[in-house]
């Protein structure tokens, strides 16, 4: 199967083939034709698996014929996070090459003024994340009732993220008679329920089993206790042949201090959460992409999505609360058929407890860091690196400063930080966002706990190799 067969024009046909595609990916194949009909899709895949181009591509087909009046975008792509908008549209850049299609992308973080002026001069494609759509619409500066085409993507986090009033009153605006495409990770009964509210007699497209991890990532777990994680952390950094690896944390307030920490270890390393301005954003992730910076510490939506190629490494510096969470995250590293590692750092009861669910969800257990013991209660890690050189190690000339390390204790979490790590748009959390408690919301940290820990001196076998 070739992307013409799908009914594509020799136009998007060269733009996939300059990319180097040779074939569609299943959510392509299965998804385009239907789209290129007009019919509703109801689509679950995840990221990694080529989602993106599968409506951006008969979008494109679309819309290749017809003219775009100002302020009237013709199309709509709604996105979950700053990320996310900027990512599809730089694809849809990428696909309209040989296209005269003018796009505008409206996210937070960025001045009114360039998106007003893409606005005014009339747009076939509208890629926006809700907030911000909604302070343009508040502004007068867009009206929405010439969307013909409404993408919803990645809709089960603008569920976890508390953005479906948003996008129902954006929903509102358009015209009842339109074609929907609505894009999930996974299709649980709650997505099922929701999508009712949008699409119409749609061709569900299912392309990978909820929540199924993929054979290219090996993953593995390793115990240790709330105040032996950083170490835990940086004997895997050093026994690892690593690249470039996310490591990922379940607080924000706790990826400033990681990144600190590293850095004092001489290793080198961004951050990329939702209380970053959107150019402190951009910037750490260019970082990262270009291979300048090894190591990024993200909070979960920030780095929701992203497609980073041929990461090696991802590293769970918490174990996420929410088990579809770790799907996510470990999905970053083993994409388009190359190999990944994943490794989790496992402390405390409550661990205990998510490591569970984690492995219920993806039906199988995740193998033990070799020579490790199934400890929870597994006490402090000492400083045991085993030498060899980490690629992510920038300069090994500083001397180790473990110990003058210690995992501080953090307080509760905060029940709103993971939502909050979002997109905001700027807008005032009063009008319609609720603050409901994201399904995945986190209990106190086990570093809490800290305090009732004894050291009995227990070395977890894999440090001693
Ligand atoms: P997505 O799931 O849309 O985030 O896409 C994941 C990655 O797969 C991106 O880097 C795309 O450029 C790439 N990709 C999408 N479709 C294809 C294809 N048919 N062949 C090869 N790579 C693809």
């Amino acid at each position: 199967m070739n992307f013409s067969e799908l009914g594509l024009c020799d136009e998007l046909s060269q733009a996939v083939a300059d990319l180097g595609y040779t074939a569609p990916t299943p959510i392509q194949e299965k998804s385009i034709p239907y789209v290129l009909m007009g019919r509703d899709i109801l689509g679950s895949a995840q990221t990694g698996t080529g989602k993106t181009a599968s409506f951006t591509l008969p979008m494109i087909e679309i819309l290749a014929s017809g003219r775009a009046k100002a302020r009237l975008p013709r199309s709509l792509i709604l996105a979950p996070t700053r990320e996310l908008a900027a990512q599809v549209a730089d694809s849809f850049e990428k696909f309209s090459t040989y296209h005269k299609l003018s796009m505008a992308l409206l996210i937070g973080g960025v001045s009114f003024a360039d998106q007003n002026a893409a606005l005014d001069k009339g747009v076939d494609v509208l890629i926006a994340t809700p907030g911000r759509l909604l302070d343009h619409f508040e502004r007068g500066k867009v009206l929405l009732t010439d969307v013909k085409i409404l993408v919803i993507d990645e809709a089960d986090r603008m569920l976890d993220m508390g953005f479906i009033p948003d996008v129902e009153r954006i929903v509102g605006l358009l015209p009842p008679l339109r074609q929907t495409l609505f894009f999930s990770a996974t299709l649980s009964d709650d997505i099922k329920k929701l999508s009712d509210k949008f699409v119409s007699n749609p061709k569900v497209i299912e392309v990978a089993p909820p929540a199924s991890t993929a054979d290219t990532v090996a993953q593995h777990l390793t115990w240790t206790s709330p105040k032996g994680k950083r170490e835990a952390l940086r004997s895997l950094l050093n026994s690892e042949d690593v690249k470039n690896a996310v490591i990922f944390c379940n607080r924000k307030r706790d990826i400033s201090t990681l990144v600190t920490s590293l850095k004092r270890h001489n290793f080198s390393a961004v951050a990329l959460h939702g209380d970053m301005t959107q150019s402190a954003r951009l910037e750490a992730l260019q970082k990262f992409k270009d291979g300048e910076v090894p190591l990024m510490i993200a909070s979960d939506v920030a780095a929701r999505g992203l497609d980073i190629a041929g990461l090696s490494h991802v590293f769970n510096f918490d174990v996420p609360g929410n088990a579809e969470d770790y799907v996510h995250r470990i999905g970053r590293t083993g994409r388009a058929g190359k190999s990944g590692r994943a490794f989790t750092i496992a402390a405390g009861d409550d661990d205990r407890k998510y490591v569970a669910s984690i492995e219920k969800l993806i039906g199988k257990s995740i193998p033990l860091v070799d020579g490790d013991t199934p400890v929870a209660e597994a006490k402090d890690a000492p400083a045991k690196s085993k030498g060899k050189a980490a690629k992510a190690k920038v300069d090994k000339s500083g001397a180790d400063k473990s110990g003058a390390d210690d995992e501080k204790t953090t307080t509760a979490a905060n029940s709103n930080e993971k939502k909050a790590d979002g997109e905001r748009g700027g807008r005032g959390r009063g009008r319609g966002r609720k603050a409901e408690a994201h399904p995945g919301e986190l209990p106190p940290p086990p570093d809490c706990k800290g305090d009732t820990l004894h050291d009995t001196g227990h070395v977890p076998a894999f440090l001693l190799r």
